[in-house]
C-alpha cells in the first residue's frame, strides 16, 4: 500500500482526536491492530505488552518438519507458561526426548502418535487427532510421531523460560556419552554402536508407523495409571447463546496435574464475559476468527489487543478482561493455566449475588436493574 489508496488505510485519528500519520508504517501490522492504532478512549496508562504471533517467532526448520515457540523471551510478561507450534510430516518423528517441565498439548491438525514411559516402567501409547490432547509429567520421557496425513499441535510447558531447543535427547545425551560406558550400559558390543547419531537428531523422517495395536509393548509393570491423552474436543461443550466453552482440568483429566484449560468458541458479535482469575495468569492460543481483548489492571491501567489465528495472549494474574469476536466468523481459542484447576470469576455473577442495594449505590443504577441480572455464570454471551 501507498499513499495514493490512503481511503484505505487506518490512521490513528478519530473523533477529534490524534491525526493522520503519512509517516514510515506498516499498513499490514496497523489494519491487524485497529485497538493499537486508535485505542478504546477507555485505554488508559502503561501496562506491558500481552501479545506475540508466531508468524512473528524464529522458525526452526528440520527434515521432517518445523517447530517455532513463544516464550517469555519473545512475550516478557509470559512467566509462568510458554508455547511451542511444531508440524511434523507423514511419518516424522520428534525424537525420544525428556525435559524439567511438564508438556500439556492440544493438536490443531492431523494426527500423531505419542508414546511414553513413567518412571515405575509403566508404559503409554495413544493415536491422537485434530481435537485430542496430552500430558506428559515433567520428567518422563517421551517422543511424537505424525501418522499419514502429517500433524500440526500447539505445545505448553509449565515454565516461561521453557525452550524447545534446550531439551534432553537421547541421541545427544548418548552422543555424549564414552562409547564403552554405553556399550557396558546396554549390553551391546561397541561395533554394535558404530552408525549411532554423533549428534542430536531432534526431529527427522520416519516411516508412518503401523496400526497402533500392532506398535504395542506389553510391559511387565502395566499400562501408566492414569492415561495421558484425553478427547477434549469430543467433550459435550457447555453451550450458551453466544458461543461454547469446553473445559479440561484435573477434575476430568486426572493426569492434567499442573496445566488446566478452556477451549471457548465465540460466535460473531459473541463476548467472553468480563472476569479474571483468582489462581494464576492466563495464556491464550487463538485457533481461528478476530476479535480483540479488553485487560483492566487497577490503578486506572487499561489496555487493549487485537488476536486472530496463531497469536498468543496473556493475562496477568487477577486482571480483569473481556473477549470479543469482531469478525464474521467464529473466534476459536485456548486459555491454558499453571494450575490443576481452572477458575474465574464472573463480575455479573458477583454481583447478582450481592445484596442488590450494595451494587445499585456502588454503580448509580436502580436496584431493579441489579435484580435482574443472572445469578449463575453465562461465561460466554452475545
Ligand atoms: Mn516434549
Ligand atoms: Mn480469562
Amino acid at each position: 500500500m501507498n499513499g495514493s489508496d490512503s481511503g484505505n488505510v487506518p490512521q490513528p485519528q478519530i473523533d477529534g482526536r490524534g491525526g493522520v500519520d503519512t509517516g514510515p508504517r506498516n499498513v499490514m501490522l496497523d489494519l491487524q491492530n485497529p485497538d493499537l492504532l486508535t485505542p478504546p478512549p477507555t485505554d488508559h496508562g502503561t501496562l506491558p505488552n500481552m501479545k506475540f504471533s508466531f508468524s512473528m517467532a524464529h522458525t526452526r526448520m528440520e527434515e521432517g518438519g518445523w517447530t517455532r515457540e513463544v516464550t517469555q523471551r519473545e512475550l516478557p510478561i509470559a512467566t509462568t507458561l510458554a508455547g511451542v507450534d511444531m508440524h511434523l510430516n507423514p511419518g516424522a518423528y520428534r525424537e525420544l526426548h525428556w525435559h524439567k517441565e511438564a508438556e500439556w498439548a492440544y493438536v490443531l491438525e492431523g494426527s500423531c502418535r505419542i508414546g511414553a514411559v513413567d518412571q515405575d516402567g509403566r508404559n503409554f501409547l495413544d493415536d491422537v487427532r485434530k481435537g485430542d490432547l496430552w500430558f506428559f509429567p515433567k520428567g518422563v520421557p517421551h517422543y511424537i510421531q505424525a501418522l499419514e496425513e502429517g500433524v500440526e499441535f500447539l505445545l505448553v510447558f509449565d515454565d516461561g523460560s521453557f525452550s524447545e531447543n534446550s531439551t534432553f535427547m537421547i541421541s545427544d545425551f548418548f552422543a555424549h556419552t564414552p562409547r564403552n560406558v554405553l556399550a557396558k550400559n546396554l549390553g551391546w558390543t561397541p561395533e554394535q554402536l558404530e552408525r549411532m547419531p554423533e549428534r542430536e537428531k531432534y526431529i527427522f523422517s520416519g516411516q508412518v508407523p503401523p496400526p497402533l495395536e500392532s506398535d504395542r509393548v506389553v510391559s511387565p509393570a502395566g499400562d501408566v495409571p492414569r492415561t495421558f491423552s484425553h478427547r477434549m474436543h469430543a467433550q459435550e461443550p457447555l453451550r450458551f447463546d453466544g458461543g461454547t466453552v469446553r473445559i479440561t482440568d484435573s477434575t476430568n483429566f486426572a493426569a492434567s496435574t499442573t496445566i488446566s484449560a478452556a477451549l471457548v468458541e465465540l460466535e460473531p458479535g459473541g463476548l467472553r464475559e468480563l472476569h479474571w482469575h483468582p489462581t494464576n495468569d492466563e495464556w491464550q492460543y487463538y485457533i481461528s476468527g478476530f476479535g480483540r481483548m479488553g485487560v483492566f489492571g487497577s490503578s486506572t491501567l487499561a489496555r487493549t489487543f487485537n488476536f486472530q489465528a496463531g497469536d498468543v495472549g496473556y493475562v496477568p494474574f487477577a486482571y480483569g478482561h473481556y473477549i470479543e469476536n469482531l469478525g464474521n466468523e467464529p473466534l476459536v481459542f485456548l486459555e491454558m493455566f499453571r494450575d490443576p484447576r481452572f477458575a474465574d470469576i464472573s463480575a455479573t455473577q458477583w454481583m447478582a449475588n450481592t445484596p442488590p442495594q450494595v451494587t445499585a449505590d456502588t454503580l448509580n443504577v436502580p436496584r431493579d436493574l441489579v435484580e435482574s441480572l443472572p445469578k449463575t455464570k453465562r461465561p460466554v454471551l452475545r
